[in-house]
């Protein structure tokens, strides 16, 4: 597998883009041959600049649902796009998708559009604030929210001034959550939590119903707003919200990444509770109303509704979780596999600084399975019992190749670097 051209894209990169790549998809915390760049995808799979295939389990960190470019949703954004996209207003197809949102989301009664999961986070914030007179914001230690001022893991560019007014409570923890709640007095506006706990480098856990009911009460009695996450979780757990089956509505839910199957396009989805304040508060962008994505986003949605494409996801997901461990276990290796089976997180154990991570990425990367050491992975619908087949298949070849080198792996030198950064009190937490 030649990479030259994702080289050479690099070396352009470096001097027109800072570091010649920021952010989540940098792949600077990924194993040293995962390329940069992609040229193109379909379905399950992504192709590198140098055009080496690969069955895609990020799918592009979220957003692929159905599989790319998936017909049905690429029809009804191109019937879209010969109308018009951006315009001086939104297009009618903004009201048939709030009314969608509405009705598929139990404890919504109202949306507010916006364009990145930061947007409808960053918002849900706002509104909450608004609609209480209150300053305080409650997030679980570790949960990622976005990339702005008030929530961005990496503080660079921020004052603490962005962070005042929020603090951690550890997730699934209800002391922990009742002490913070009671250490805010009477200034709580609100208290964030994620349908599951998909913080990266860790194991995943599910929401224990007890820590998801408090939360719930604990608003109840101060007037905080109670505030789901859904951005990377939503329809993939439920084909609504996250959190019904446990009995727990939200008064506001932030929504991203792949109900419009890769179009880009987020809401912030409320309840009557917080409707004033989402109504108060200044929140637009040039690009937020545009139409294309909303008429992707019925289609998904119409699609999310009407198939199986859930229940396809969980069945493949079983499939890989059991022919993973069985094909780990015949190289003497133990995973750890955590999460929705549709949303896997797989790390190994007694891998502390993550080298045998690293090494079976890279083994699999070479067999054209792009899968990640420490993030939670993604199934799309688009992939096929084949697809989970071959990468069990090429899962049994790779442990058995690091099996062959284990004392020779070493741990990745920038992954050590953060680490040693974050282990350090002024940046810890
Ligand atoms: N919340 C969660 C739970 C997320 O996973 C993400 C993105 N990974 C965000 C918010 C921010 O979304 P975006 O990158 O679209 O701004």
């Amino acid at each position: 597998m030649t990479r030259m051209q994702d080289a050479a894209l690099r070396a352009r990169a470096l001097k027109v883009i800072p570091n010649g790549m920021y952010g989540h998809e940098s792949v600077r915390l990924l194993p040293d041959s995962f390329p940069q760049f992609f040229s193109k995808a379909e379905g399950a799979y992504i192709w590198d600049a140098d055009g080496n295939r690969y069955l895609d389990y990020m799918c592009a960190y979220g957003p692929s649902l159905l599989g790319y470019r998936d017909e049905r949703v690429e029809a009804a954004a191109r019937a879209q796009a010969a109308l018009g996209d951006t315009l001086t207003g939104p297009s009618p197809a903004m009201v048939e998708l709030a009314e969608t949102l509405v009705a598929m989301v139990d404890h919504a009664d109202w949306v507010m559009f916006c364009k990145n999961g930061t947007d409808a986070t960053t918002m849900a914030m706002s509104s909450a604030r608004a609609q209480t007179g209150k300053r305080i914001v409650l997030v679980a230690k570790g949960a990622y929210h976005g990339a702005a001022p008030w929530c961005t893991p990496i503080p660079a560019g921020t004052v603490a001034e962005d962070r005042a007014h929020v603090r951690t409570y550890a997730y699934n923890d209800v002391a922990s959550l009742e002490a913070a709640v009671a250490d805010a007095g009477d200034d709580l506006a609100a208290i964030f939590a994620s349908p599951f706990r998909h913080d990266a480098f860790i194991d995943q856990e599910a929401p224990d119903p007890a820590y998801a009911r408090r939360a719930r009460a604990l608003c109840d009695t101060t007037g905080a707003m109670l505030i789901v996450d859904e951005v990377r979780a939503g329809f993939r757990i439920a084909r609504g919200s996250s959190w019904a089956d446990l009995g727990v509505a939200p008064d506001l839910s932030a929504w991203g990444k792949c109900f419009a199957n890769g179009h880009p396009i987020s809401a912030l989805l409320g309840s009557d509770s917080c409707r004033e304040g989402a109504g108060a508060i200044y929140a637009t962008g040039s690009f937020w109303l545009s139409a294309v994505p909303m008429a992707a986003a019925i289609e998904t949605l119409r699609i999310i509704r009407e198939t199986d494409y859930l229940e396809h996801m969980i069945r493949l997901g079983d499939r890989l979780r059991a022919g993973l461990d069985t094909a780990a276990a015949g190289s003497g290796f133990v995973l750890r596999q955590t999460g929705p089976v549709q949303m896997p997180q797989i790390m190994f154990e007694g891998d502390p600084d993550f080298r045998v991570g690293y090494a079976w990425a890279e083994e699999m990367l070479a067999r054209g399975i792009y899968v990640h050491p420490w993030h939670n992975m993604f199934l799309c619908a688009a992939m096929t019992e084949a697809d989970i087949d071959r990468t069990i298949a090429a899962a049994r070849d790779a442990f058995g190749a690091i099996a062959a080198r284990r004392d020779e792996l070493v741990p990745h030198a920038v992954l050590v670097a953060m680490a040693a950064a974050m282990a350090t009190p002024e940046t810890a937490g």
